[in-house]
């Protein structure tokens, strides 16, 4: 086999190819820093590229699988999102405010990669602390879309699912707040997982809004998907929100089938401008589905249309406290030219944090300040309470809720970065699992114009396995898995 077409390989097939001696570490990590070298200056995925990590890490990996104790990640190359904290190795969140953060510890993820023997050739770009659906609020530079280079890929973790789509990575990392992982994922073609909130450790995560932050892997198909949250799943002590539980083999169920499984179709997400190609794409699939002997049923979720100013008071108020702590004295960015401490401080975070960053500080600043506290973040608390209710009731009647996982396909470079509600719309059939914690992931189910669109399996807590099972039977019984975007 050509080492190019290795590149489009899932993990499962090419981590054969690594145990049976048919490739090594060495090669398959040089050929994909080839690849990056080569369309990088057109898709911008990278923030960092570690070389010379990687081809160490390739080294020892190939030294394991020589003495028969590899895993199944064992020398795959990956990609870290930016804002995960990797041990001496520059970790930026694609703002200034920590463009020369070289971390002292890694993230719980990284290091359970590492154990596996895993990778690392770089760190994903990303929209400034996490805040974006396009990745174009990137500090450094915007990532473009592979299967069109004059669209965004999403975001924020834009860098993780461009890089996963174009050959640069065979799977990445990435966090989601409010869609982070799963609208770039549907935008870019690729797998995204949310697993439940606190089955994969955030420590190490850099914190966006700590009450819906959870990271979790972007993928080229659902088998990769459930291989590396078996690899990154379990309670971590360092997170004191990580669940104690004893995870199943994340593998075991896929091919179960979803005959008799009750698919639930919220008829509140089928929303207010939504493209025609995406909605056409969504109840294909919900036909195949049908197909395969699931039962579909509508199901009325009547809160959802509070999700997104539940979150966005929700989200802006937890940054704006986590935020507190870029003060130019203890890390990151520091204003020089001070008079006063107070001085200090207010330049630094003035020519540290970018537009979207300062926007959602003084939101949520804002929301919880003194006299608006009760009307704004209490409110919206209250709020989530009652949508989390709502669907833990419906999870009694059904197994999986399905919708698309964007209203639309990716939208062009700048289209609207002028207006943010535009741009904080784009999430909003993917913010709901943040709000209550559930477990979503999204599949490529369909091309519209050339361009990817994504399904939304939601599952209640903790039923990764039943969203595997109903993804991978959506996912063998269709073809849109094995399409990649033409790069050369
Ligand atoms: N796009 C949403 C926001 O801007 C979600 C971001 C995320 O999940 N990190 O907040």
């Amino acid at each position: 086999m050509d080492l190019l077409d290795v590149l489009n390989l899932p993990i499962h097939e090419v981590s054969d190819l690594l145990r049976r001696k048919e490739l090594s570490s060495v090669d398959l990590t040089r050929t994909t820093l080839e690849r990056i070298d080569h369309v990088e200056d057109r898709t911008k995925a990278f923030v960092t590229v570690t070389k010379e990590l990687a081809m160490a890490q390739a080294t020892a990996a190939d030294a394991r699988i020589d003495s028969g104790n590899a895993s199944i990640l064992t020398g795959i190359p990956m990609q870290l999102k930016d804002n995960l904290c990797t041990k001496g190795t520059v970790t930026t969140c694609a703002s200034h405010m920590l463009e020369n953060f070289v971390p002292s510890y890694s993230a719980t993820i990284a290091k359970k990669l590492y154990v596996e023997g895993a990778v690392l050739v770089g760190k994903g770009n990303l929209d400034e602390f996490a805040m974006g659906s396009s990745a174009e609020n990137s500090a450094f530079f915007p990532t473009r879309n592979p299967w069109d280079l004059e669209r965004v890929p999403g975001g924020s973790s834009g860098g993780p699912a461009a890089a996963v789509a174009a050959g640069e990575s065979f799977y990445a990392v990435g966090s989601d707040t409010g869609g982070s992982i799963r609208q770039p994922a549907a935008l870019c073609g690729v797998v995204g997982l949310k697993p439940t909130y606190g089955l994969v450790s955030r420590y190490g995560l850099i914190a966006f809004a700590s009450s819906l932050d959870q990271v979790g892997p972007l993928t080229k198909d659902v088998t990769d998907s459930a291989i590396v949250l078996n690899a990154v799943a379990g309670h971590d002590p360092r997170d004191s929100t990580s669940v104690s539980y004893k995870k199943p083999d994340f593998t075991e169920k896929l091919r179960d089938g979803v005959r008799g499984l009750q698919v639930g179709v919220p008829k509140e997400y089928l929303v207010e401008g939504m493209e025609a190609g995406v909605e056409n794409a969504f109840r294909q699939a919900v036909d195949v589905l049908e197909d395969l002997g699931a039962e579909i049923q509508e199901v009325s979720l009547p809160h959802s249309s509070f999700a997104m100013a539940v979150y966005y008071i929700i989200a802006p108020s937890e940054a704006s406290a986590n935020l507190a702590r870029y003060d130019g004295v203890k890390y990151g960015y520091s204003a020089k030219n001070a008079n006063s401490m107070w001085d200090a401080l207010e330049k630094t975070r003035q020519d540290g944090f970018g537009p979207e960053v300062k926007r959602r500080i003084m939101l949520g600043t804002y929301a919880l300040s003194a006299g608006y506290y009760d009307a704004y973040y209490l409110k919206a608390q209250k709020v989530r309470t009652i949508i989390r209710r709502e669907l833990e009731e419906v999870f009694e009647c059904v197994d999986v809720l399905v919708s698309p996982t964007s209203p639309t396909v990716a939208f062009k470079l700048g289209e609207k970065m002028d207006d943010p509600v535009q741009m904080y719309l784009s999430d909003i059939l993917t913010q709901p699992a943040n709000i209550a914690g559930i477990p979503a992931i999204s599949v490529p189910c369909g091309l519209v114009s050339g361009l990817p669109v994504g399904l939304q399996i939601m599952a209640a807590p903790l039923r990764e396995e039943t969203l595997f099972q109903t993804a991978f039977a959506y996912e063998q019984a269709t073809e849109w898995h094995t399409m990649h975007p033409e790069l050369d």
